[in-house]
């Protein structure tokens, strides 16, 4: 059994008086009213980096928190990447039960979230978020009334000022009870904090915008614990982070690859009912933000109620190993997946080997007790037990579009473009750290087809890890794509030799073909992807411009509407089916198409000529008088509009059709004239 050590800071008496809460400890004969929750998520913040404890960096706002409630020193995320985490924070399931383990992935709609129950249970839900990492459509948006993911114009990251702005505003007009979760993302690199604090921090910026963020907590905790004074609610607050930051302890200059304290140790707070101020050194994991919250809404269900941080009840009873995994490396690059678990003081690390550490007595994690240290069997089978995710199975088709995937570079997320080939003798993570920067500036240079940029750090990689599959075909198709024919066919041949079943292999190499003037040896390869997996994007895309050039149209159309069904299609994609439904004679698919481009573009819309040219095809006279005359006289089709708006002048009876028609003739180009010379309509 876990040793329990809650050292409590006040008297149940003293407690009532700094809780805050209005109806906090009162006995009553009315069922006590349900709690306003307010959850604040603070991105990339290291547990040492804020609190009473914290050095370097004064955070008041999160220590009169801390004051109020239970601070849990040894709180644990359960992966060190945003998403994954959050998604623990609102299902209450490890990696391997939400099945979430790389940013850019979508919680699936099965899972039960934190939202949506107290949704159906009657409380307002309100989501603010600060990065595009959690936009809507990564999947954690249900259950919220409110999913306010919106970003300043180019950006992917909001400021937690303007995030709290429009908090406060929703706050001044939310009924009660209200469940309200915020996010901040300020400590996330770049470090630029506030010109506010710039000065103070020249030397830790990184501090600096903790500082910077305290603040805007501090906005935001005052106008919640206002809010809940004018309903007359009590108040119940969770703060924690979704990971730390490396800040170069282990080698690891950021996070996401490692398992080590700087990341995965992270500051929690609990603030509520009948929660006494203490400090808690026994060590939980944010999943249980989950149960706490669903309990303070009286939701929790009984055999899980132990799993409140919040509660009455000793935490001893909700007692567990405590796990955590980052999987990144492992789905990536085929290196060995990393499991931790964390008992009472004793810190495990299952990665190849087993690092074993003694948090309390050596939290920096520099002397490894290894295969000597006595691990507990529940320690060993925590670990032995971990579900390890299968790399296939784990990237489950997500098509981005090139600007979510240009996003995601731009905040150092790139997933590789390929599951790897999964082998016992793969190297450690923590034994690779000097490559992590470069496959992040490698992987952000690729997105940005920055190709000839990427090569040479793309060779770096391979000589450190000749079996990185990822960086092989990135190396193909950076050779490809700069017409360095030669040298992307052998690339193919060595990525070839490391997974001789991989479809991605067949898929890069079919695009290469399909690239180059060799495009009809992409024909069979593409057909055979395609038929095998319907779904695989990037080959349906260049099976369908194959196709265009074989002049098999009517297939060409199909491939793109297929295209539209895997991925929101662009305005250019809606032009390009227009056009070869135009060319097909499918008006009604042709119109629907450029309308459609229309509604994307707005004013920029460059093909009124070919919609009106449709419309009147389909006899829809007034459609086509209105298109034609957005055409401006500087369009190069310009005499055909002339030429097409004078026959529907003719066909709607207008009265000056005739001046139409002499103004078609007088600005007719060498197409025009001859079929104005030909127009029964004009005789
Ligand atoms: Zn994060």
């Amino acid at each position: 059994m876990i040793a329990v050590r809650i050292c409590l800071l006040a008297s149940l008496l003293a407690v009532s008086a700094c809780g805050g809460a209005p109806s906090s400890g009162t006995p009553s004969t009315a069922p006590p009213a349900r709690p306003s929750i307010l959850l604040v998520t603070l991105d990339t913040t290291r547990a040492d980096a804020i609190g009473p404890e914290a050095r370097g960096v004064d955070t008041p706002a999160f220590n009169a928190l801390a004051a109020r409630g239970r601070r849990f020193r040894q709180a644990y995320t359960t992966a060190p990447e945003t998403l994954p985490s959050h998604s623990s924070m609102m299902t209450g399931l490890y990696p391997g039960g939400h099945g979430v383990h790389e940013n850019a992935r979508h919680l699936a709609d099965t899972h039960p979230v934190v939202a949506a129950r107290l949704k159906d249970a009657g409380y307002r839900t309100a989501a603010f978020v600060s990065s595009f990492i959690l936009a809507r459509r990564f999947g954690l948006a249900r259950g919220f009334d409110v999913y306010d993911d919106t970003l300043p114009a180019g950006q992917v990251e909001r400021s937690s000022r303007a995030t709290t702005d429009q908090a406060l505003a929703y706050l001044g007009q939310a009924s009660a009870p209200l469940f309200l979760w915020v996010h901040y993302f300020d400590p996330h690199t770049p470090y630029a904090p506030d010109a506010a604090v710039a000065a103070q921090y020249a030397k830790t910026p990184y501090l600096g915008e903790i500082a910077a963020m305290d603040e805007q907590l501090g906005r935001l905790v005052q106008a919640f614990d206002a809010h809940t004074g004018r309903q007359g609610t009590p108040s119940a607050i969770i703060i924690t982070s979704d990971h730390g930051e490396g800040l170069g302890d282990h080698g690891e200059p950021q996070h996401g690859n490692l398992l080590y304290q700087s990341t995965m140790h992270v500051p929690l707070v609990v603030v509520g009912p009948a929660t006494a101020a203490a400090v808690v050194d026994e060590p939980v994991s944010t999943r249980r933000v989950f149960h706490t919250i669903l309990e303070w809404a009286g939701l929790e269900p009984a055999d899980r109620s132990r799993r409140s941080l919040g509660g009455g009840a000793s935490l001893a009873e909700g007692g567990e190993v405590v796990l955590g995994e980052a999987m990144k490396p492992f789905l990536g690059y085929g290196w060995q997946p990393q499991i931790m678990a964390v008992e009472g003081r004793q810190k495990a690390i299952l990665a190849g080997k087993t690092e074993v550490y003694d948090v309390i007595a050596d939290p920096a994690e520099e002397k490894n007790l290894g295969a000597g240290a006595n691990l507990s069997p529940a320690l060993r089978k925590a670990l032995d037990d971990y579900p390890v995710p299968s790399p296939e199975a784990a990237r489950a088709p997500e098509n981005l579009s090139d600007e979510a995937r240009r996003n995601l570079a731009s905040l150092g997320y790139v997933s590789a473009s390929t599951p790897p080939v999964v082998r016992t003798d793969a190297p450690r993570p923590a034994d690779m750290v000097a490559l992590f920067d470069t496959l992040e500036k490698a992987s952000g240079l690729f997105v940005q087809e920055r190709y000839a940029q990427v090569i040479p750090l793309l060779e770096k990689i391979l000589t450190a890890d000749p079996y990185n599959l990822d960086a092989e075909l990135r190396l193909a198709t950076a050779y490809s794509s700069l017409g360095q024919n030669a040298k992307a066919l052998a690339a193919f041949k060595r990525a070839a030799t490391i997974a001789p079943r991989s479809p991605d292999v067949r898929t890069y190499l079919a695009l290469h073909y399909a690239r180059g003037k060799d495009w009809h040896q992409a024909v069979p390869l593409l057909e055979r992807i395609v038929a095998e997996t319907p779904e695989r994007l990037p080959a349906v895309e260049a099976l369908a411009v194959v196709r265009e050039r074989q002049g098999r149209i009517e297939e060409a159309i199909a491939l793109r509407q297929k295209i539209a069904t895997l991925r929101a299609p662009t305005a250019a994609d809606l032009v390009r089916l227009g056009q070869l439904a135009m060319q097909a004679q499918q008006t009604t698919l042709a119109i629907e198409s450029f309308e459609g481009a229309r509604s994307k573009v707005g004013p920029g819309f460059t093909h009124d000529v070919e919609l009106g040219v449709l419309y009147l095809s389909a006899r829809r006279f007034t459609d086509a008088r209105t298109a034609l005359d957005r055409v401006p006289p500087s369009h190069p089709e310009y005499p055909m509009a002339l030429f097409k708006r004078a026959q529907v002048s003719v066909l709607l009876k207008e009265p000056d059709s005739a001046a139409r028609i002499a103004r078609a003739r007088q600005h007719a180009d060498g197409t025009t004239r001859e079929l104005i010379a030909r127009e029964r309509l004009f005789q």
